[in-house]
């Protein structure tokens, strides 16, 4: 049932993980561009961008059309789509594969709808066992500012809106952030995570990974 298959490509698959405004994206950039520099390949994939099935979760969101089990379903077939397509060619192509990010995205998400995290798992126990997992920990206070701050606003979905935990947004978006935290709790020892505070500055948790992968780079893993 766990994933524990190496992926054995020539490349390296590095996730960063963790809750919507934890600084994924920031750091997965900071990463990239480091990685660029020391001359090797480098591919970001993000959550949710598979050409083939993106927009049906979109529009499926919009519409409200999504019950737990279609949700995690659609999103299985994004990332096995983007596994194909993008993953699994760079990995052999010899690049950096960076996830923002992966499996235990769905693993939280779908075990807060009320599957069963081995249901969910056995879900996705094809997917590739990563180099190294990077995990983001913010609580909910901070990212409801660092959200506003972005976007103006709560997404209905990363509030938990759609599992109707509460009529408030806000109320709802801390219940459900709450919950994902828990689950992210569960995963971290079982799957290795390097947990990070994410409320460090960007450049303090940017050095952090570049260590990380600094010794990764260096370990003859990739040439
Ligand atoms: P995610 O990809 O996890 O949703 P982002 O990287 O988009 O998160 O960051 C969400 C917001 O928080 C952005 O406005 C970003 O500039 C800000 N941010 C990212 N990292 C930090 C940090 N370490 N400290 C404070 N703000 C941050």
């Amino acid at each position: 049932m766990k994933n524990n298959l190496n992926h054995g490509y020539d490349g390296l698959l590095i996730v960063i993980e963790g809750t919507d405004g934890s600084g994924k994206s920031t750091q997965v950039n900071l990463l990239s561009q480091y990685i660029i520099d020391r001359c090797y390949g480098c591919t970001v994939s993000e959550w949710k961008t598979s050409r083939l099935i993106s927009g049906i979760i979109n529009e499926a969101k919009e519409k409200n059309m999504l019950n737990t089990t279609t949700y995690s379903l659609l999103y299985a077939a994004d990332y096995t789509d983007r596994l194909e397509n993008e993953i699994i060619p760079a990995l052999k192509a010899g690049f950096v594969v960076l996830m923002d990010r992966y499996i235990y995205t769905a693993y939280v998400r779908d075990s807060v709808r009320g599957h069963d995290i081995n249901w969910v798992k056995n879900l996705y126990s094809f997917a590739p066992k990563p180099d190294l997992v990077f995990y983001l920990n913010v609580a909910p206070d901070v990212l409801i500012k660092r959200l506003i701050a972005k976007n103006g606003a709560l997404d209905y979905f990363e509030s938990g809106r759609d599992i109707g935990l509460s009529t408030d947004i806000y109320n709802s978006f801390e219940i459900y952030q709450k919950r994902c935290l828990d689950e992210y709790k569960k995963l971290i020892k079982e799957y290795g995570f390097i947990v990070l505070d994410g409320t460090k500055s960007q450049d303090e948790i940017h050095q952090k990974i570049k260590n990380e992968v600094e010794k990764l780079l260096n370990s003859g893993k990739i040439q």
